[in-house]
C-alpha cells in the first residue's frame, strides 16, 4: 500500500483509495465492499495506522467498537441511496457522475445542525466574521484554517461537512487579527476554543501563531483545545518532531495565567490502553495543563453503562477529568447511531451511580442543540403523568440556564425537536407555540 505521509512523523493516513484493501482485511465479500464504499463516496473516510494496527481488534470485526467508529457501514444511508452509488462505481462511472450523486445525497443529510452557517455567525460592525461562532456569551469557537481534517475520522461526526469537498458547507479561518479584534469589542468573552476539524492536527508553529496573541488578553481565563488526537494518534505529545516544542507552548499560555484546557473526545475505553497514550497523557498534564474529556453516546460503540463508568474510571486514574456525555447530534447518519433518550438517560445514571463523586464532573446526557445545551435529568411521574425532566445547561438567553422544565415522555425521542412540552404550551426557550402542534 503507497500511504500519505508527512514528514517525519511516521503518521500514515488511510483514505478512501486504501478502504477496499482495508475492508478485505475484514474478511468482506466484494458486495459488501462495494457498498461500504459507495457510502464512503458520500461521508469522508480517514483513518490511520496506529488506528487500525493498535485500536482495532480485527478478530471482532465487524462489531468491534472502534472498526464501527472509523469504518463507514452499508446500512448508515439510506439503501435506495447506497444502491445508486454502487451501481455506479460498480459501472465504472466517471467521478464527475459520482461527485454528482453523492453531493446530492450529502444534501439530504441536514449538514449543518443547529442553525450552524447562519446563527451563531459573529460581526464586527456590520461585517460577517469567517470561521468563528459565538453562541454563549463567554466562550467563542474558533476553526483554524490549517485544522479542518483529524488524524482519522469517526463514522458518527456531526462536522462531516467540514471534510468532503463542499465549500459553501465549510466554516474556517487563518485571520487570527480578526479574533482578537472581535475580542477586544467583546469584554464577556472569557473562553476560546479552537475547534475544526482537530486543532492538533496543526504543528506547533502554526498552532504557536493562533494561541500566542490570545495570552496578552487580560479577559481570557481559558483556552480550550477540542482533539481527538489523544485517541487517534498519541504520538502527537510523545515523538513527534514537533511534541517537545508543543508542550513548550502549553506550558506558556499556563505561565501567561490561563487555563489550558484540552478538551479530550475518547469514545471507548480501549482508547486508552496504549502505553504511548497513557504517556502522552502525562506529559500534558506535566504542562500545567487540565486533560478534560467528552464523547457522543453512540449505538453500537459505546451504548452501556459499563463501558461508561470504565471509561471514567479510567480517564480519572489517568488525572483526567470527565466532562459532558453527548447526545449523538441531528446530522447525518444520526439515524444509524442515535440511542433513544430515555435509554441515554439510564445508561448515564447507571454509570454515574457506579463511579465515585470524583468522576461525577461529567454532565449529560445532553443535547447541543439550537437554544443550547439540554441535559436529561431524569425520568418521573409528576401530577399522574409520566415526564422527562430537562434543564439548559448552557443556553444562548443566559437566564434560563439550570431552570428545570418537563417535557412529555416518549420511549422513542432521540432528539429535542421529537419532543412536546408538559404542564406548558411550550418549552421555556421558545417563544410561541409551535405551529405544528396545535393542529397535534
Ligand atoms: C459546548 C459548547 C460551548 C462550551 O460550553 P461549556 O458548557 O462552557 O463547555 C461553546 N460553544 C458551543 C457552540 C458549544 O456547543
Amino acid at each position: 500500500m503507497i500511504l500519505k505521509q508527512s514528514g517525519s512523523r511516521g503518521f500514515r493516513a488511510y483514505t478512501s483509495k486504501h478502504l477496499d484493501e482495508l475492508l478485505k482485511r475484514a474478511g468482506l465479500g466484494e458486495e459488501d465492499r462495494l457498498r461500504i464504499r459507495a457510502v464512503a463516496t458520500v461521508l469522508p473516510f480517514r483513518t490511520n495506522a496506529y488506528v487500525v494496527d493498535e485500536l482495532i481488534d480485527w478478530s471482532a470485526v465487524p462489531d468491534d467498537p472502534i472498526y464501527r467508529l472509523v469504518f463507514p457501514q452499508a446500512d448508515m444511508l439510506p439503501a435506495h441511496d447506497v444502491e445508486r452509488l454502487a451501481d455506479l462505481l460498480r459501472n465504472g462511472a466517471s467521478t464527475a457522475e459520482i461527485n454528482a450523486a453523492a453531493h446530492e445525497v450529502r444534501m439530504r443529510l441536514n449538514p449543518h445542525p443547529a442553525g450552524q452557517l447562519n446563527l451563531n455567525v459573529p460581526r464586527i460592525g456590520a461585517e460577517p466574521v469567517q470561521g468563528m461562532q459565538h453562541k454563549y456569551p463567554e466562550t467563542v469557537l474558533f476553526f483554524p484554517k490549517q485544522g479542518q481534517t483529524c488524524h482519522a475520522y469517526c463514522t458518527y461526526c456531526f462536522r462531516w461537512a467540514q471534510f468532503v469537498g463542499e465549500a459553501d458547507l465549510k466554516i474556517a479561518s487563518d485571520d487570527i487579527g480578526q479574533l482578537i479584534a472581535y475580542l477586544r469589542e467583546h469584554p464577556e468573552v472569557n473562553s476560546v476554543l479552537f475547534t475544526g476539524g482537530d486543532p492538533m492536527i496543526m504543528g506547533e508553529p502554526v498552532l504557536r501563531r493562533y494561541i500566542e496573541p490570545l495570552l496578552e488578553l487580560e479577559q481570557l481565563d481559558s483556552i480550550r483545545i477540542g482533539t481527538k488526537s489523544l485517541a487517534y494518534w498519541p504520538q502527537r505529545f510523545v515523538t513527534d518532531p514537533d511534541a517537545d516544542a508543543t508542550l513548550r507552548l502549553f506550558e506558556e499560555v499556563v505561565k501567561a495565567g490561563k487555563n489550558l484546557a484540552f478538551m479530550a473526545h475518547f469514545s471507548h475505553p480501549r482508547e486508552m490502553e496504549a502505553a504511548t497514550l497513557q504517556q502522552a497523557v502525562r506529559r500534558i498534564l506535566d504542562t500545567g495543563a487540565v486533560i478534560r474529556t467528552q464523547a457522543p453516546l453512540i449505538r453500537g460503540i459505546n451504548d452501556d453503562a459499563k463501558t461508561w463508568a470504565t471509561m471514567w474510571r479510567r480517564q480519572h486514574r489517568m488525572g483526567m477529568v470527565p466532562y459532558y456525555m453527548f447526545v449523538e447530534r441531528d446530522t447525518g447518519p444520526q439515524d444509524y447511531f442515535a440511542v433513544p433518550l430515555a435509554r441515554g438517560y439510564e445508561i448515564f445514571r447507571d454509570a454515574y451511580a457506579s463511579v465515585s463523586g470524583l468522576c461525577r464532573t461529567v454532565r449529560g446526557p445532553s443535547m447541543s442543540a439550537t437554544p443550547g445545551k439540554v441535559c436529561v435529568d431524569g425520568i418521573t411521574e409528576v401530577a399522574g403523568q409520566r415526564v422527562f425532566v430537562l434543564h439548559l445547561i448552557q443556553a444562548r438567553d443566559p437566564e434560563l440556564v439550570g431552570r428545570p422544565f418537563f417535557a412529555r415522555y416518549d420511549p422513542r425521542a432521540t432528539w429535542l425537536t421529537d419532543l412536546r412540552p408538559a404542564f406548558a404550551d411550550r418549552f421555556p426557550f421558545e417563544t410561541e407555540v409551535q405551529p405544528a402542534r396545535l393542529s397535534a
